[in-house]
Order: structure tokens, then C-alpha cells, then sequence
């Protein structure tokens, strides 16, 4: 996609320090933080959101988490997992990614 940010910094196009890259994903630090750990799981093919995402991508998403929480000092103590989808989701993106937050206790409900 062009015109998709997450595109371009999968690409290179937008420069970005990689927190941890396979062949499916990149994991880079949010632009604006939530939480003293705030990462963003981004797959390297464009997708809209998890209703449209293949269920291949989910299960790899899954199977390379304890390695990203564990780099990120973080599946000790616990962390969040967040898909916002679509406008009433808070989704800002329109390119699936996956929120890690953690480092400190997080609130409930997020609203
Ligand atoms: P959403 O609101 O779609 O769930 O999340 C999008 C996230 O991407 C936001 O937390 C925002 O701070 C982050 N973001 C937007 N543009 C960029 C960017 O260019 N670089 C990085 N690292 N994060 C970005
Ligand atoms: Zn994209």
C-alpha cells in the first residue's frame, strides 16, 4: 500500500530501530506511548485489521510473543495486548498491528 505509514517503515521508506524483526513481522516503539513499554507487533503484509487478517499471521503473532515479551523484560511481572479495530476501536491506523504495553500496572477498563 502507498499510502500506509506502517507500510513504509515495514519497507524502510520511514526509518525506524527495530525492537525485534522475523520474516513475518517488525516490532518497533510507538510514536507516542502509553505505558513505560508500548510496542507495536506490525505484520510485513498489509492488512487492514484482524477481521481481515489470515488466521496464518495470528497464530505466528502468537507464536513469537514470549520472545518479544521476554526482550522486552516484561512476561514476568505481565502485559496488554491490544488490537484496536475500526473507528469506534480507536483504530488510527488502517494497518493491522498489535499493541505490547507494560512496566507498570495498567488500568481497567481503558475508556
Ligand atoms: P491505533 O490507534 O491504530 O491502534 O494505533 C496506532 C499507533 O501507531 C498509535 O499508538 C501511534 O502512536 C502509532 N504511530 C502512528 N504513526 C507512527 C509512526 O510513524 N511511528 C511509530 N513508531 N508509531 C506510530
Ligand atoms: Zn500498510
Amino acid at each position: 500500500m502507498t499510502d500506509c505509514v506502517f507500510c513504509k517503515i515495514v519497507s524502510g521508506e520511514i526509518p525506524s530501530k527495530r525492537v525485534y524483526e522475523d520474516d513475518q513481522v517488525i516490532v518497533i516503539n510507538d510514536l507516542n506511548p502509553g505505558a513505560p513499554v508500548h510496542v507495536l507487533v506490525i505484520p510485513k503484509e498489509h492488512t487492514e485489521n484482524i477481521l481481515t487478517a489470515s488466521p496464518e499471521i495470528l497464530v505466528h503473532v502468537k507464536k513469537v510473543l514470549p520472545e518479544i515479551v521476554k526482550k522486552l523484560g516484561i512476561a514476568e511481572k505481565g502485559f496488554r495486548v491490544v488490537v484496536n479495530t475500526g473507528v469506534e476501536g480507536g483504530q488510527t491506523v488502517p494497518h493491522l498491528h498489535f499493541h505490547i504495553l507494560g512496566g507498570k500496572e495498567l488500568g481497567w477498563p481503558p475508556c
